[in-house]
C-alpha cells in the first residue's frame, strides 16, 4: 500500500464522521501522489501527511446568549487552528445550521493550500457556529456575536490567529466581534479582517472575493484562447461572492444572468441588476423573489417546487458561488450538454468529486476553490498589512495587488501540473503548488 493510501485510510478511520473533511482531504492526497512519490519514504518517516491532516488544535465551547424574549439560547462555536507553517492560522467564521466539526475542519483544510497559493505569510483556520444568522434582529446577532467573541478572544490575536468572515459574518457581525474582542483584550490591532473601513478595514475586501474569481478565471480564458468578453455566465449564490463576481464579470463585458438563495433562483435575460440586487440582499436582508418583484425582465424559480437550479440555464462560464457540494454530477451534465466551457468555484469546494471529474473528462476548463477563491484572504493578508503598517492603501492599490495575486496563482498553478504531467489540470496544479510551500516550511520547522 503506498504512504499515501495508507494515510487516506487512517484519515478515513478517523474521522468516520465527517464526509465533508474527508472529501477535501481525499482530493488533496489524491492529487499529491506524483509529489510524495519523489520522497515517499523520508515523508513516510516523517509523517508529513499525518501532521498534515491532523489540526495543531480545536477549540469548541460554548455560546450563551439571551434573544429578543429574554429566553436564553445556546449555540456552539468552533475555531479550528489548523496549520500554522507559514504564517497565524487565518481563515472566516461560518454561521450557519449545518456547522459542525466536520464543515470547519473541511473549510480549515482547505485554508491551508489556499493561504499557501497567495504566496503571502498565513496559515490555515477557519471557526463558526451552528448559530442561525436569519431572521434575528440587530440585537440578537450582536449578543451572539458578543457572547462568542468573549470566548473566542482568548485564543485569538493579530500575530495568532486572525478570523475573518465566511457565510453568515459580514461586516456587521465583524464589527461587533472586533467590539468585544477590543473591549476585553483592551488591545487596538489587526486581529480580524474584513473590518469597517472606520477601524482598520481595508478598501476593495468587499468586493476582493469575487474580484478575484473573476481576474483568476479572465486569465484561465485567456490562456486558453477564450475571451469573455460576450459570454453567457450563470452565477449560483447572492452573497458577498456572487454580488461582486456578477459585477466585474459585468465590468469584463460578460453577461451574468443568474443569481440564488436558499429559496429560489433568479433567471434575468436582460443580466442581472447587481444595484437592485445589493439592495435586495444587503439592505433590506430580503429573498430572491424581490427581486423579480421589481424587475420586469427576471423570472424568479421557487427551487423545491420546481426541482430546478440555476445550472439548467445554458451557458459558457458556471460559477458556483453559494455553498459546498450545491453542483453535482447531474447538474455538470446539464452543463456540458449545453456546452459550457468552464467553471469556476466562487464558494469553498461547491462541485462535488464525482461532477468535477466529470468536467475535466469532458475537457471543461476547471478552477478549484483553493485557487478561484483565494482572493478574499489575499485580501485580508493586505488588511493585515496595512494594519501593521498602520496605514490605508488606495482602491486602486489594493485592487491592482489582488489582481496580481490572483493572475500569478494561475500562472503557479498551471505550471505545477503541467511540471508534474497534468497539463490543464487546475485541480492536481492547486493543490500541488499550495502543498509544495507549507510542506517546506514544515520539514524546516521539524517536528512540532
Ligand atoms: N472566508 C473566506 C475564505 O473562505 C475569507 C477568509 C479570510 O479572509 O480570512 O477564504
Amino acid at each position: 500500500m503506498s504512504y499515501v493510501d495508507e494515510v487516506l485510510a487512517k484519515v478515513k478511520e478517523k474521522n468516520a464522521n465527517e464526509p465533508e473533511f474527508l472529501q477535501a482531504v481525499e482530493e488533496v492526497l489524491n492529487s499529491l501522489r506524483p509529489v510524495i512519490a519523489v520522497n515517499e519514504e523520508k515523508y513516510k518517516k516523517l509523517a508529513l501527511l499525518e501532521r498534515l491532516c491532523e489540526p495543531e488544535r480545536q477549540i469548541k465551547f460554548r455560546v450563551p446568549w439571551i434573544d429578543d424574549n429574554g429566553q436564553v439560547q445556546v449555540n456552539t462555536g468552533y475555531r479550528v487552528q489548523f496549520n500554522s507553517a507559514i504564517g497565524p492560522y487565518k481563515g472566516g467564521i461560518r454561521l450557519h445550521p449545518s456547522v459542525y466539526i466536520g464543515i470547519i475542519k473541511f473549510l480549515g483544510f482547505e485554508q491551508i493550500f489556499k493561504n499557501s497559493l497567495t504566496g503571502l505569510a498565513i496559515g490555515g483556520g477557519k471557526g463558526g457556529s451552528d448559530f442561525d444568522p436569519k431572521g434575528k434582529s440587530d440585537n440578537e446577532i450582536m449578543n451572539f456575536c458578543q457572547s462568542f467573541m468573549t470566548e473566542l478572544c482568548r485564543h485569538i490575536g493579530a500575530n495568532t490567529d486572525v478570523p475573518a468572515g465566511d457565510i453568515g459574518t459580514g461586516g456587521r457581525e465583524i464589527g461587533y466581534m472586533y467590539g468585544q474582542y477590543k473591549r476585553i483584550r483592551n488591545l487596538y490591532e489587526g486581529v480580524l479582517t474584513g473590518k469597517g473601513l472606520s477601524f482598520g478595514g481595508s478598501l476593495a475586501r468587499t468586493e476582493a472575493t469575487g474580484y478575484g474569481l473573476l481576474y483568476l478565471t479572465n486569465e484561465m480564458l485567456k490562456s486558453n484562447g477564450i475571451d469573455i468578453a460576450g459570454k453567457t455566465i450563470c452565477v449560483s449564490g447572492a452573497g458577498n461572492v456572487a454580488i461582486y463576481a456578477i459585477q466585474k464579470a459585468q465590468q469584463m463585458g460578460a453577461k451574468v444572468v443568474t443569481c440564488s438563495d436558499s429559496t429560489g433562483w433568479i433567471y434575468d435575460e436582460e443580466g442581472i441588476d447587481v444595484a437592485l440586487l445589493k439592495e435586495i440582499k444587503e439592505v433590506k436582508r430580503a429573498r430572491l423573489d424581490a427581486y423579480a418583484a421589481a424587475r420586469p425582465s427576471a423570472v424568479y424559480h421557487d427551487k423545491k417546487a420546481e426541482g430546478s437550479n440555476v445550472w439548467d440555464v445554458p451557458c459558457a462560464v458556471a460559477l458556483p458561488c453559494a455553498t459546498q457540494n450545491e453542483l453535482g454530477i447531474d447538474d455538470a451534465k446539464k452543463l456540458v450538454g449545453n456546452g459550457v466551457l468552464a467553471v469556476a468555484e466562487g464558494a469553498n469546494m461547491p462541485t462535488t468529486l464525482e461532477a468535477t471529474e466529470y468536467f475535466q473528462e469532458k475537457g471543461v476548463l476547471f478552477a478549484p476553490g483553493k485557487a478561484a477563491n483565494a482572493g478574499g484572504v489575499a485580501c485580508s493578508a493586505l488588511e493585515m498589512s496595512q494594519n501593521s503598517e498602520r496605514m490605508i492603501w488606495s482602491f486602486e492599490k489594493v485592487d491592482k495587488s489582488l489582481e496580481s495575486i490572483m493572475i500569478n496563482i494561475f500562472h503557479n498553478i498551471d505550471a505545477a501540473a503541467e511540471k508534474y504531467g497534468f497539463k490543464g489540470n487546475y485541480v492536481v496544479g492547486a493543490n500541488i503548488a499550495g502543498f509544495e510551500k507549507v510542506a517546506d516550511a514544515m520539514l524546516a520547522q521539524g517536528v512540532v
